[in-house]
């Protein structure tokens, strides 16, 4: 994954220039074959993790797996950079995600996109997703039922993103994904595991858009995350 070399490739890169300044180069002697042989080795990378998204997409199709389906206007993939360092993972699609079919798209939306540019990211640098696909009626929480029926496909996305940190938006992604039974005001702030990727659980944007004064409890797990993705 391009962010977790990066540190790696930097310090590669240093030695190389050392080695060549001893050697009297003023330059690198990098031929453009070279650089372009590199560039599209990153490109194939992400462009696999692109399609086998996109299969995945595919296999979920018109999905009736669970009793959500019989609500919902559209099944709510995912998305964002197929190779991101950081991927957020939400509860479930609200009203405007289930019209649009996309992730995150309403208020609460917009202010996560919000916390990512104060990350100094781009919306498009990291990938977003739900623990469920598809919209629960009145916003109610997701079933276990319901979690269990899709949560194969949460599994995949995180195998095939493979992200360098994951953060849970709100208790029931957390509690989801991790399979704990502690409520986010205790789990957020510290990091958990899931298959050996970092998770740092905070507050959903809905619960903030509502508790505007925890909002900086949650760029507090946000300044973590980014610590770690650095440390990788
Ligand atoms: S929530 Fe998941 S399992 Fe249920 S119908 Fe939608 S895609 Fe299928």
């Amino acid at each position: 994954m391009i962010m977790r070399n990066k540190t790696e490739i930097i310090t590669k890169l240093q030695k190389a220039m050392e080695f060549y300044d001893e050697l009297g180069f003023e330059y690198l002697p990098v031929k453009r074959v070279d650089i372009e042989k590199f560039s599209l080795k990153k490109t194939g990378a992400a462009q696999s993790k692109e399609n086998a998204l996109e299969d995945l997409r595919r296999q979920i199709g018109e999905c009736q797996r669970c009793k959500l389906s019989q609500h919902r206007k559209n099944v709510v993939f995912g998305e964002g950079c197929p190779d991101a360092g950081l991927m957020f993972i939400g509860e479930g699609p609200g009203k405007d995600e289930d019209i649009q079919s996309r992730p995150f798209v309403g208020e609460a939306g917009k202010l996560l996109t919000r916390l990512i540019i104060k990350l100094k990211m781009k919306r498009e640098e990291v990938y977003i997703a739900n623990i469920v696909k598809c919209r629960p009626p009145y916003n109610r929480n997701p079933e276990e039922d319901e979690i269990m029926a899709c949560r194969p496909f949460i599994e995949k996305q995180i195998e095939i993103v493979n992200p360098g940190v994951i953060v849970c938006l709100g208790r029931i992604s957390t509690q989801a994904l991790l399979r704990i039974n502690i409520p986010i005001s205790k789990a957020r702030g510290s990091f958990f595991y899931y298959n050996d990727i970092p998770v740092m659980p905070t507050f959903h944007p809905a619960y903030l858009l509502r508790n505007r004064g925890d909002k900086q409890l949650t760029w507090e797990d946000m300044r973590k995350v980014i610590q770690k993705l650095k440390q990788d």
